[in-house]
Parts: structure tokens; sequence; C-alpha cells
């Protein structure tokens, strides 16, 4: 809605008009809506305009695993569900996947960190760890005391410049310029969140302690997106460029990798092939509803995958790649025959 949205107390946001539909429709065919708006807005849609502003209900992308839930480059390190990269659903989250995403891949991925696990020794050299809690202890310390950095930095004013400039100019449509200028200050707010300074030194459940120790995450995780988006200069799932409408086969038929080494300032950007294909990604007939088609057939394409992935990391699988997806095109065969 970029600007043209309703003021309020609680930010810009739209009007959506239900009361055309009639009381007997909105308390049986809608009640869910009815409820949420009578019982937690304190508006009633029968009579009355209800306010609405996008929200944020799933991250697409997150650690980048194999298909058995395996983090790349990181041995051990397994991960499902929303905070995962994994291979089901593609470039775009549509309504209800991820759920389906969190039983299937709880089955399937739980099974293989079990066998993985099983063949693992439980002797460890807790050095790491040890050495990791004493710093965050520090940091702790550091925060309630006098600071950390130059110490003059304010948690929530960063957190809501982050927000600000993610809703206005990194989201659902994106172009270039704006792209830009989000990244231009999500690297200044990095470099700030190496100086919070909390107004409370509370040492209980202290709310902007939890915030000052997760917001330079936050920002990083935010740099990677706006980085990865300015760089992708097309539109593919929920990425919209309006400087780049189409969906570019011949050049972006990959994914965005970032990575952010030890002391860096930003992250590393770097892609690899989506995965084995059946056929070329078809003509889908929304969003931009262009598309540049793939130059190179689909078995070269398939050729790199598997080496293309083990440079970034990626580990070997249970059972070989695109044992899935052959047998799922054999069933799907024998089911046409
Ligand atoms: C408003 C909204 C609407 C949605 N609607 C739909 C829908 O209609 N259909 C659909 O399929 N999906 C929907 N989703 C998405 C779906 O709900 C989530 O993707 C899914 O619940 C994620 O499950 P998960 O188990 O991967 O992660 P989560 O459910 O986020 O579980 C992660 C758990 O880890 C815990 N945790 C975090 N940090 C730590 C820590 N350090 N130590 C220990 N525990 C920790 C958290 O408390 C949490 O319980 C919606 C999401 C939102 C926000």
């Amino acid at each position: 809605h970029k600007g043209k949205g309703v003021h309020s107390p609680d930010g810009e946001h739209l009007w959506l008009d239900l009361r055309h539909l009639g009381e007997q429709h909105l308390r049986t065919k809608l009640r869910e809506v009815y409820d949420i708006c009578m019982y937690f807005l304190g508006v009633n849609p029968i009579t009355e305009l209800v306010p609405v502003r996008p929200t944020q209900h799933y991250s697409m992308g997150g650690i980048r695993v194999n298909k058995d839930g395996h983090a790349y480059s990181l041995k051990g390190l397994w991960s499902v569900g929303e905070s995962a990269c994994w291979d089901m659903h593609g470039m775009n989250r549509l309504g209800g996947n991820s759920l389906a995403e969190t039983v299937v891949a709880g089955m399937f991925c739980g099974q293989r960190m079990g066998q993985w696990a099983s063949g693992q020794s439980l002797e460890l050299d807790t050095k790491l760890a040890s050495e990791a809690v004493a710093a965050q202890q520090d940091r702790v310390n550091n925060l309630l005391g006098k600071g950390v950095g130059k110490a003059n930095e304010n948690v929530h004013e960063l957190l809501n410049t982050m927000q600000e400039t993610l809703q206005a100019k990194a989201g659902i449509f994106r172009k270039g310029k704006e792209l830009k200028e989000a990244v231009g200050t999500l690297r200044d707010l990095h470099k700030r969140s190496q100086n919070l300074k909390l107004q409370s030194s509370f040492k209980g459940a202290n709310p902007e302690l939890a915030l000052a120790l997760r917001l330079p995450g936050m920002i990083k995780l935010a740099l990677c997106v706006a980085k990865g988006a300015l760089l992708r200069t097309e539109s593919r799932g929920g990425h919209s460029r309006e400087d780049y409408p189409e969906r570019n086969d011949k050049e972006w038929l990959k994914r965005t990798l970032a990575r952010w080494p030890k002391g860096a300032k930003e992250p590393e950007i770097s892609y690899e092939p989506v995965g084995l294909l059946e056929s070329p990604p078809g003509h889908r007939g929304y969003g931009g509803a262009v598309n540049i088609p793939m130059k190179q057939s689909v078995e070269k394409y398939n050729k790199t995958v598997k080496q293309e992935w083990i440079k970034q990391g990626w580990h070997e699988t249970a059972t070989p790649l695109g044992a899935e997806l052959k047998e799922m095109v054999e069933y799907a065969s024998t089911k046409e025959s």
C-alpha cells in the first residue's frame, strides 16, 4: 500500500468492506472472520469497515539442507519445517503447504536423522560449547552494564528502522532502486547494532535484553534477504520485481545461498541449481505471466546438479539423489497406462 493507506496509531492500513455480504452470510459462511473481528478487534463486520494490513505468516528459505534434512557444510546440524530450506515446495509457499511440510519432514527427515545419529559416538569435546556460552555470558553482562561497543544506540529505534525499511522497500513488490536503499540502510543498522545501550539493567525477564540479544541476528538476516532480492533481477515465487516482471529460467533457474563469514561486514551470496528436473518449468499464468524459457536441455541441467551442490557443502543422502523423483515418475506412468 506504500503511502496510500489510511493512517492510524498502529500504522497504515486499508479498509475491508464486508457489509454487502449481510449478517446471515457473515455469521454462518464466514463465522471465523466474524469472530476474529468481534472478539479480537472489537469491530462488527456486519455494520462496520474492518481495518486490514499485511503481516508475515511464513519465512521462505532457511537453513539449506539436503533431502534428509541435514544442513549443508555443518555435519550434525539438522533442520525441518519453517526453519529449513528443503526441496518440497520449490520457490514459493502456497496456502496449507507449510503444515504439510512439517508433518512430512518430521517423519521423513526424523527417521534419517535417527539413522545418522545412531552411527555417531557421544564422546565430544565441549571446549567449543563452553567458549560460546562464556562469550554469550560476557555479552549479557556488558549489555546489562556499560553497554556494548560505543554504547550509544537504542534497541527499539534500530528495530523500528529495520521493520519500516523492510515493509517499505523489501516487501511483496520490490524494485532495484528501493532494494538498493534498503541494503544501504541495513548495512548501517548492522554496524549500529554493535553499539547497543539498554535503558533497563533488570536481570530477570527483561524484554529489552532479549531483543538486544536477537537484534544483530535479525538485521543480518534482513540484509541477506534484501541483498539476495536486489541481485535477483527477475520475478519468481514470492519475489516480485516491478522492474523485472518476467520469470527468467534462462538465467535464474537457481537458488540463492547466503553465507556470513565470521567478522564479515555483509553476507556472501552464491547460487546453486534448484534440483533435478523432470521437465522444463512450465508457464504458470499468474504474476508477471511472462517467462523466459531455459535454454539448456533438462539432461544437461540435471548433470550439473550434484557436483554444484557438493561444492556448496551438500552431504550424501540416505537414498540416491533423484530416487523419490524416479519412483514418482514410474508410479505416475503405471497409473497412466
Ligand atoms: C499468522 C499465520 C498463519 C499461518 N497460516 C497457515 C496456514 O493456514 N496453513 C499452513 O500450512 N501454514 C500456516 N502458517 C505457517 C505455519 O503455521 C508454520 O510454518 C508452522 O507452524 C511452522 O512449524 P515449525 O514446527 O517448523 O516451527 P514453529 O511452529 O515455529 O516451532 C518452533 C518452536 O521452537 C521453539 N523455540 C524457538 N527457539 C527456541 C530455543 N532457543 N530453544 C527451544 N525452543 C525454541 C518455539 O517456541 C516454537 O515452539 C501460518 C503462520 C502464521 C504466523
